[in-house]
């Protein structure tokens, strides 16, 4: 058996690992971290569990490739049923509330009662929705790859996709902020604001809302934790070994030829490495000397990531009674580490029974930008719990003036910021994807870097999330098998 190791137990790290050991390699997954799922995960606070990872999943639905791909790498499973929530986005501002539904239609329906003028807009948008309705990521095997039960190819699937392709390129060229500022109504525009971050491209923004609309993204139940788990779980269930608080500090190579890992443990030799850890840090930490090679050097010129800070706060209240994802205004802006929200987006687990103690909630926020210098520098004048503190106390407030529950109930809080994702998972500026804005080429590592060294996970693809973590894995690990002649197995 040829020894593979995959440095990383984040999703992508851990489909890897899954479709190796099922391919006959013999596969050790070296993780920094105590858990599996990298940036996706959740955890527990004193009976309240935060879910900082996944808001919805792509691939959710049964019959898209990409499903077969989470059902393979044992992510969905019996004990995590995918839900849907619905409505999936409500604004709040004042006395106004406007859902986002995910059937098109009942939203279109709501949406002009609130903007006759923007009738053609909502036109256009409804043609974008409906062009994308059979979009999906492809999921085929690589040419010439022998594999057992190949997925059949399908000229239809493609051809049911042209009118997304062709659409595509003219979304790639506009941000999705742009997009929504053809809305004459504000509330309009607000409410597309929180389907995706504004500065990225519109091919996002459409492309999600045509997920939803199509039956897909839902959230599994038990959330990041319990999908994370059962991938690390079907990984050891066919004998692969995690090794979690092992951080992979250098790829050894000797004579041009790859040798081994080095760990704090020594030398693990191994016949080829998979690097599932964020490529930006691992082309600057993991090898003798920085890598020179010309997408690195553009990677390190051009990258920009996808920052957040994620606050939860664990309520002595029933909010059930609250929409479950709120995008509720703010006036005057909330300023929060340097950046201005016009609005802050809650997500409200009361319908998760077992997410909080009984008659209690938890509520989850993320805030997205480029928040990472200035916790930086927190970090280095010794002010950062101070500040954390600060955050924390000043979303309690803001939050009471809608939700007066929250108000001397608050029973536990928690603050995630760049610097946390960099403690736990070596995220390049503690970021979880990489920003695909408009007009800009986005750099990503090669799948096969040279002599047995692979990439695979968020970095090896435009922007990041959990499909191009799995397909990553599926496309890096159908390249190691095509270069050692071994049969792929997609399934037991
Ligand atoms: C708050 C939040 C909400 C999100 N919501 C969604 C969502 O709803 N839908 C969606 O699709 N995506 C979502 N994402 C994004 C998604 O979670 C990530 O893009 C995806 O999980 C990245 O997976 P990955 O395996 O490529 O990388 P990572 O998760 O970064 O995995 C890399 C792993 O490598 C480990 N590692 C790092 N350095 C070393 C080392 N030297 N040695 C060993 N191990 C190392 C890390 O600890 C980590 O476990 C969200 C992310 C966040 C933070």
């Amino acid at each position: 058996m040829k020894k593979l190791i995959v440095i990383g137990a984040g999703i992508s790290g851990l489909a890897s690992g899954v479709y190796a050991q099922r391919s006959g390699f013999d596969t050790l997954i070296l993780e920094k971290a105590a858990n599996p799922g990298g940036v996706s995960t959740s955890w527990k606070r004193k009976g309240y569990t935060f879910e900082g990872g996944i808001h919805w999943l792509i691939g959710a639905k049964e019959g898209l490739p990409l499903h077969d791909v989470w059902t393979e790498t044992g992510a969905l499973q019996a004990n995590n049923p995918v839900v849907y929530k619905d409505p999936i986005y409500t604004l709040m501002d004042g006395d106004t509330t406007l859902h986002l539904y995910r059937d098109f239609r009942r939203t279109e329906a709501e949406l002009r009662s609130f903007g006759w003028r923007d009738r053609w807009v909502l036109g256009i948008l409804r043609f974008h929705v409906w062009s994308f309705r059979h979009f999906h990521p492809v999921i085929q095997d690589a040419f010439g790859l022998k594999v057992r039960c190949p997925r059949p190819f399908s000229l239809w699937e493609f051809v049911k996709m042209l009118p997304a392709v062709i659409l595509t390129p003219f979304l790639m060229m506009t941000s999705a902020r742009h997009y929504a500022a053809r809305f004459r109504n504000p509330h309009i525009r607000a409410l597309l604001h929180c389907v995706v971050s504004p500065n990225i491209n519109a091919l996002s923004l459409i492309y999600t809302l045509s997920t939803f609309n199509a039956g897909d993204s839902g959230y599994p139940l038990g959330g990041s934790l319990r999908m994370a788990q059962n991938m690390a779980d079907s990984f050891t269930g066919l004998c692969g070994e995690i090794r979690y608080r092992t951080p992979a500090l250098e790829i050894v190579r000797e004579g041009g030829r790859l040798k081994g890992v080095r760990t704090a443990e020594g030398l693990l030799e191994a016949d080829a490495v998979v690097i599932s850890m964020d490529a930006r840090t691992a082309i600057d930490r993991l090898f003798a000397q920085p890598l020179q090679d010309r997408w690195a050097r553009k990677m390190r010129k051009n990258l920009r990531t996808t920052q957040c800070m994620f606050a939860a706060f664990g309520v002595k209240a029933d909010l059930s009674t609250y929409p479950r994802c709120m995008y509720v205004t703010m006036d005057p802006a909330v300023e929060i580490a340097g950046l201005r929200f016009d609005a802050l987006q809650v997500n409200n687990y009361a319908w998760e029974k077992d997410y909080a103690p009984q008659g209690c909630t938890t509520l989850t926020l993320i805030l997205d930008g480029q928040s990472y210098p200035w916790w930086k520098a927190a970090k280095e004048d010794g002010t950062y719990q101070e500040k954390k503190k600060a955050v924390l106390t000043l979303l309690e407030e803001r939050l009471s003036s809608v939700i007066p529950e929250i108000k001397g109930n608050v029973e536990v809080t928690d603050l995630a910021t760049p610097m946390t994702y960099i403690r736990y998972c070596d995220t390049h500026e503690g970021s979880y994807m990489t920003e695909w804005l408009p007009m800009r080429p986005t750099v990503t590592a090669p799948i096969r870097y040279r002599d047995g060294i692979y990439f695979t996970g968020q970095r090896t693809s435009f922007s990041g999330g959990l499909p191009p973590a799995a397909m990553g894995a599926w496309k890096t690990i159908q390249a190691l098998c095509k270069d050692f002649g071994v049969e792929f197995v997609r399934k037991g």
